[in-house]
This record gives C-alpha cells, sequence and structure tokens, in this order.
C-alpha cells in the first residue's frame, strides 16, 4: 500500500487509526453528538490541547498563539433519528434527519436506540412528509433519544476504513491529529477545530458559530469532509483540495495556497498524492462560513456508500487510510507554512511577471 513517508514526525499510522476507532465507536444523530463530543474532549485532554464550548454546543479546541488564525471545521453529526414519541410499551416514534433516499428505508433493518445501546427494528412510516417512523424494540425502552443505522461501526480491512459514520468523523480526526501533532512540535501557529453540531440538517452549528462570530474574524477557515466519491477523483489517490462545493466556489487564494503546499509536499516526498475537484455531491461547512464573511477553503477525502447508501441498501461507508493520512500530512504542512502565505499565493504573479519581460517587447507594435 502507498504510505506517506515521514507524513508525521510525531504520530504514526497506528496511532491516526486509533484516533479514528475512538469517534466511530460513538453513536450521533444530528442535536445528539454527546458521545462524539464528550471522546474529543478525553482525546484532547491527553494531548494538552485547550477546549471549550461555544453557547450552541461546538466544541473548540486550540494549539498556538501567534499569526492569522487557521480554522479546522469539521461536524460531529451524522443521518439518523431523532425520538419524538412513545407509542407505546415497546415502540417510539422517530424522525429520521440527514440526506437518505425513502427507498433505503425498507421495515425491518436493524437499529439501535439510544441512550442504551438496545437493538431495535424500524417499522411502518407514520408521517412520509415529515419522515416520521415507527421504531419496535423487542422489549420495554423507557428512555429514547436518537437512534442510528445498526451497522459495526469500525473496521480496518485492505486499508479501507469502513463503518457507520465516516461522514464526518474522519474530518474531526483530521483535525484533531493535525493539531496534536503540532501541538507535539511546538509549532507556534494558532489553529483552532471547530466541531459543529447538526451539520446533516443545514450546517445548524457552523452557521450559529459564523453568525455570532465564535471564530476570530481573520480567520481562514478549512473545512474537513468526506465526500461522494465522484468523477474526476479516486478513492486512494490522497486528499482533495475542494475548489468548491454544490452551491460555491470557495476563495481563490486560500485554494492556491493549500494547492502549493500540496505541490511542495509531492516533490518533496514521494509517498504523498492529491487531488484537485470541485466536488459538487453535497454543500460543506466552507460554504456556511463563506456566506457569513470569513475566507473558507476545503479539503475533503473520497467517500464510499455516501450516508451509508450502497447500490441497493443500508450499509457502511467507506474511506481509504492513505487519503486520511494526506489529509492530515498537507494539513500539518500548510500550518507550518501559513506565516509564508503571500509569498505562496504569489507564486504565480512572479512568474508571470517573469513571461511578460519576454513576450512584451515582441508584442509593441
Ligand atoms: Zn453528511
Amino acid at each position: 500500500m502507498l504510505r506517506v513517508r515521514n507524513f508525521f514526525d510525531k504520530m504514526n499510522s497506528a496511532d491516526l487509526i486509533e484516533l479514528i476507532r475512538r469517534l466511530m465507536e460513538c453513536p450521533a444523530a444530528p442535536y445528539h453528538e454527546f458521545a462524539v463530543r464528550s471522546a474529543i474532549e478525553s482525546i484532547a485532554q491527553e494531548h494538552g490541547l485547550c477546549h471549550g464550548f461555544d453557547r450552541f454546543g461546538n466544541l473548540i479546541i486550540k494549539t498556538g498563539t501567534i499569526g492569522r488564525p487557521i480554522v479546522l471545521a469539521a461536524h460531529m453529526d451524522h443521518p439518523g433519528f431523532v425520538i419524538k414519541d412513545r407509542l407505546d410499551a415497546t415502540s417510539w416514534s422517530a424522525e429520521f434527519l440527514g440526506g437518505v433516499p425513502d427507498k433505503y428505508f425498507v421495515p425491518g433493518i436493524p437499529l439501535r436506540i439510544f441512550p442504551n445501546s438496545i437493538a431495535c427494528r424500524l417499522g411502518a412510516i407514520l408521517d412520509p412528509e415529515r419522515r416520521v417512523y415507527k421504531i419496535e424494540i423487542g422489549s420495554e425502552v423507557k428512555e429514547a433519544s436518537f437512534a442510528v443505522w445498526d451497522l459495526p461501526c469500525f473496521t480496518v480491512r485492505d486499508s479501507l476504513i469502513l463503518g457507520r459514520a465516516c461522514d464526518d468523523l474522519i474530518g474531526v480526526a483530521a483535525a484533531l491529529a493535525t493539531l496534536i501533532e503540532l501541538k507535539r512540535r511546538d509549532v507556534t501557529q494558532q489553529v483552532y477545530a471547530v466541531f459543529t453540531r447538526a451539520e446533516e440538517v443545514g450546517f445548524g452549528g457552523a452557521i450559529a458559530a459564523a453568525k455570532h462570530r465564535i471564530i476570530p474574524d481573520d480567520s481562514f477557515v478549512i473545512s474537513l469532509e468526506t465526500s461522494r466519491e465522484l468523477p474526476p477523483v479516486t478513492i486512494g489517490q490522497g486528499v482533495i483540495v475542494r475548489i468548491g462545493d454544490k452551491a460555491s466556489v470557495f476563495d481563490s487564494a486560500g485554494t492556491r495556497y493549500l494547492t502549493e503546499i500540496s505541490s511542495k509536499l509531492l516533490a518533496a516526498n514521494s509517498g504523498f498524492q492529491f487531488q484537485k475537484a470541485l466536488m459538487s455531491g453535497g454543500t460543506c461547512e466552507a460554504t456556511a462560513y463563506q456566506e457569513y464573511g470569513y475566507t473558507s477553503a476545503a479539503l475533503c477525502v473520497a467517500l464510499g456508500n455516501y450516508h451509508n447508501c450502497s447500490s441497493e441498501k443500508i450499509d457502511e461507508e467507506f474511506v481509504h487510510q492513505h487519503d486520511v493520512e494526506t489529509m492530515v500530512s498537507l494539513l500539518v504542512e500548510a500550518s507550518i507554512e501559513f506565516s509564508n502565505f503571500s509569498y505562496w499565493t504569489n507564486k504565480l504573479r512572479v512568474r508571470l511577471d517573469e513571461l511578460s519581460l519576454q513576450t512584451e517587447p515582441r508584442l509593441i507594435v
């Protein structure tokens, strides 16, 4: 398998996989991100990273104190069922939140209901408009808040990471790994990670954070996502510099900066790979931050079985380990080089000026 040589100084592939495992074992649905949030908090504490909450329940972590702030943005939720009412001793009604087509909701599909992780099944649809379903449990359950597809949480097979929720716990893991690596290397550049809530229902946490200026005005926001594998990108061919999404094109200088740093890594390290594409399969948080005035760019890794939809049934999502490693590698380097942002983004202009010295005299009529 392809490996990024020296992609971390302090962390290695096994550390990154362990981080991903801890996150992917946490169930979550929109507005019910508690388990993911407490796993992130524990990891941050173990590594001496400062963390705190905003009043919307988004979790913010920071390393470094110097320079224009970089903000790594990722979300903690995943499409799932939010419990509404108790129907009788063994069944509840639940609204499905997130983008999964109707054809996948086949009665009898195994689910798991929380907080007590009890096996249950999808029942009949009760309100097609509002996507409310019956959830049937074999025994009496007194307390219920949300439910998820009963799929394996985490497996690594042939360099693929499979599980119920790669989206967006892979983005969360990449942000955390970057901050851990920067802290261990004593990098002084200030880098925040903002872990948001309720992205799957329309960027709830990100909009709140952007609208209420929870992060500094001059931040350079980099949205980290998994994104449905669509041509021209391929799973396993490296991190994707995402030039835009379904709704927006992102900051030109910011995108060029990430591309230049990727090219630098490519030249220096034969194991590094990257791709560049406008991933139009969905809209990511970079659009939300950009709409509220933040300079925004995006990176993503290609995702298989987007939102648990394989060709005909609910299944595990998957990403390639190499793509995640290259994402972290790029984020670490982009953070270290950030004080030279102008140098990297002006390289093209310098080259154009040189070219014009040759072409201009021959143009004069
Ligand atoms: Zn999603």
